[in-house]
């Protein structure tokens, strides 16, 4: 059979660790050998089959738990963060999570009861039909069991530098995924550690939710052009494989994004809509938007409301309150700028 890990380069292990049920397959950590003893770049969220094949590639690989002296997170999401709870018990390794995401940790996985509330008012205000509320607002919690929390050793801001053996890591603040999503690059190598920020072929989920307000969008668009200025031979993301053209990447997930708003604002129709109407007209390649299943169709709201937020930045709609509702009015019928 083949081996579920890589060497990609000298002393960086690309991992595989399964995400049982769910579309994404599985997550990639890293695993970077230093003088030391080991940094490990994101773990897989807590489930048995998980920890299972996480131990054995470690075992396969000759490294003991106790030779961990570093795990960093990219960002708080289940299938990235889901077991440093177990692997801070394991060996005493420094867990680091970027700054933004630490208060994730009590409001999703320890107290969820609060933002449960706040859901389902955020669920309401967007348009969501009373009947649908109650399994919209709980969709995420069977998630929860797939986390065993702890507290960060070390909270990154972006701008520090990591070393580990050959490789020195910058860290680099790209919110938008998640607040406090980091990816790091070794300047002397030109590689880039990307996370859930940029993948092959997947566009990651930027969403409105009742805790991240503001404009994800926007965050994201500009952590793109961020990463931009980098010069990056390979990039390591977290999901699918390993890819060259960095670059041509960030330009597509660009247009992507601008198609959305585009195809949201044609089905709009130059009407006032709410985010949850908004989302029904969209083309998602998971499937239609009516029968999809409660968490997919919450991410499908807040990914409309992100878009939605960033048009009213932009001044191509306008939101409006009526009726206890958020709804979006057009105000120009294109997105993009005549130039
Ligand atoms: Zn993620």
């Amino acid at each position: 059979m083949a081996k579920p890990y890589k060497e990609i380069l000298p002393g960086i292990h690309q991992l595989q660790v399964p995400i049982p049920n769910n579309p994404l397959g599985y997550v990639l950590p890293y695993l970077i050998e230093g003088d030391d003893g080991y940094i490990l770049v994101d773990s897989g969220w807590d489930a048995p089959a998980a920890y299972g094949a996480l131990m054995a590639q470690l075992h396969a690989l000759g490294v003991p738990l106790k030779e961990l002296r570093k795990v960093i997170f990219t960002h708080v999401h289940p299938d990235h963060y889901g077991l440093a709870g177990r692997l801070k018990g394991d060996c005493d390794a420094e867990l680091m999570l970027g700054a933004p995401e630490r208060g994730f940790i009590d409001s999703r996985y320890r107290r969820p009861e609060g933002l449960l509330d706040r859901m389902q008012q955020w669920l309401t205000s967007h348009g969501a039909p009373a009947s649908e509320v109650e399994g919209l607002r709980s969709a995420s919690m069977p998630v929860r069991g797939y986390v065993s929390p702890a507290d960060p050793d070390t909270l990154l801001h972006g701008g520090e530098e990591i070393k580990s053996g050959r490789y020195t890591w910058e860290v680099i603040w790209t919110p938008g995924h998640s607040p406090g999503h980091m990816c790091f690059y070794d300047r002397g190598k030109k590689i880039m550690i990307t996370g859930d920020h940029i993948l092959p072929t997947i566009s990651p989920n930027v969403s409105l939710h009742p805790e991240a307000t503001g404009n994800p969008l926007h965050e994201y668009i500009t952590s793109l052009r961020k990463i931009r200025d980098y010069d990056v031979e390979i990039a390591l993301p977290a999901h699918e494989y390993d890819f060259i053209d960095l670059d041509a990447r960030i330009q597509e997930l660009e247009e992507h994004h601008t198609e959305r708003m585009e195809e949201m604002l044609g089905g709009m129709n130059g009407q006032p809509k709410t985010a949850y109407e908004v989302a029904g007209h969209v083309k998602w390649v998971t499937g239609d938007f009516a029968s999809f299943h409660p968490w997919m169709k919450r991410a499908a709201i807040g990914e409309t409301l992100a878009h939605l937020e960033h048009m009213v930045m932009e001044g191509i709609v306008e939101r409006i309150f009526e009726d206890g509702k958020q709804w979006y009015k057009p105000m120009q019928r294109t997105v993009r700028r005549s130039s």
